[in-house]
């Protein structure tokens, strides 16, 4: 087998070469991501990819193309999709047409280990394009080795992204962090809020309602409440946020449901709900695990569940009567990510 991995940043290639090598194959590092702005960060992430690959010994390419003109007028017009559409598309291509061109017979993606990326398309993608070239694309879940890999970075002291790479991720990451300033901006509301507070619900039956717009199934919601504590979010008397919590065993507890009321969406009070939980949690339990669509898990990584734990194939499909869609996309496998509440 002769490997072309194609190779977002040093950081994610850590797990994946190291899986590799340990499986006696020995890749071909291949840089080529146009989509990385600005022109320091690409750089940065260039340059570190550059000094790592050498002091592994591990051979590489460096394609280089900067190209922001490129980049945007091929995703404006698709913001929401455009890590399918283009930017998984344009460098798997790109990949392949190397491969194809240099007489290597496999190609795959460090695009595999991070839980921040649509897996399944990637996967889906890759098989295709190197069909195309008469190659055969290399699959490995290499999420669960996301975490640990990470950490041999840093103990490297490998340079750490802060963002996906493209301008529009920046731009997300920026207003993640900078939700108070927004909010003052919109209206100057300099007024003392009510205080946050989480309690314990005990009629739990009376926010179906609300727990149907997370999970719009009331079989499935009666399954797992019974058996579960449910936590809110209280601002003032109003409930903004509710979380639903199972316990599985002696030292594992599910998130089976988390909502927060539609006007409040967006504000980080999920984020303070869940924290909280997790640090009470944490006297008793080992472990919590959330199953998820593919769309949430960042939101969930960042929170910390940054373990993947396993996908249930077609969850979706099989235990719901409708169709489930977040934005354009059908939601089909329920992937599961944990969190050590142990850890520091
Ligand atoms: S978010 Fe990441 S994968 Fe998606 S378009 Fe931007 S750089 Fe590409």
């Amino acid at each position: 087998m002769k490997l072309l991995l194609h190779t977002c940043c040093a950081p994610c290639s850590v797990y994946c070469i190291d899986t590799l090598r340990n499986e006696g194959i020995e890749p071909t590092v291949y840089w080529f991501n146009p989509n990385i702005h600005p022109y320091m960060e690409y750089k940065a992430r260039r340059d570190c990819l550059k000094e790592y690959t050498k002091s592994i010994e591990v051979e590489a390419i460096f394609e280089e193309n900067y190209g922001l003109d490129e980049f945007c007028k091929n995703v404006v017009n698709s913001l929401e999709t455009r890590c399918q559409d283009y930017c998984y598309p344009v460098r798997l291509e790109r990949t392949a047409k190397y491969a194809k061109e240099h007489g290597y017979t496999h190609i795959s993606t460090t695009l595999l280990v991070s839980p921040y990326q649509k897996h399944d398309i990637i996967k889906n993608l890759g098989e295709k394009i190197a069909k195309n070239y008469g190659l055969e694309f290399l699959y490995r879940d290499f999420r669960i080795g996301f975490r640990d890999g990470q950490t041999k970075a840093r103990e490297l002291g490998l340079y750490m992204q802060k963002y996906c790479g493209c301008i529009f991720s920046e731009e997300s990451r920026y207003y993640s962090h900078n939700n108070a300033k927004t909010r003052l901006l919109d209206g100057y509301n300099l007024q003392k809020e009510p205080r946050l507070q989480v309690k314990r619900i005990g009629n739990k039956e009376d926010y179906i309602n609300m727990l149907l717009e997370a999970d719009p199934s009331k079989n499935m919601i009666h399954k797992y409440l019974t058996n579960s504590d449910v936590y809110a979010l209280k601002k003032g008397d109003e409930i903004i946020c509710i979380a639903v919590i199972l316990p599985i065993s002696r030292k594992i507890l599910e998130l089976k449901n988390i909502v927060t009321k539609e006007e409040y969406r967006g504000k980080g009070y999920a984020k303070i709900l869940l924290k909280s939980l997790c640090g009470n949690y944490k006297q008793k339990y080992e472990k919590m695990l959330v199953g998820t669509t593919e769309n949430n898990i960042p939101f969930y990584v960042k929170q910390g569940f940054d373990k993947y734990e396993k996908t249930i194939k077609n969850f979706f499909i099989d235990n719901y009567e409708e169709e489930i869609k977040e934005g354009k996309l059908v939601c089909t496998d329920m992937i599961y990510y944990s969190k050590n509440l142990k850890k520091k």
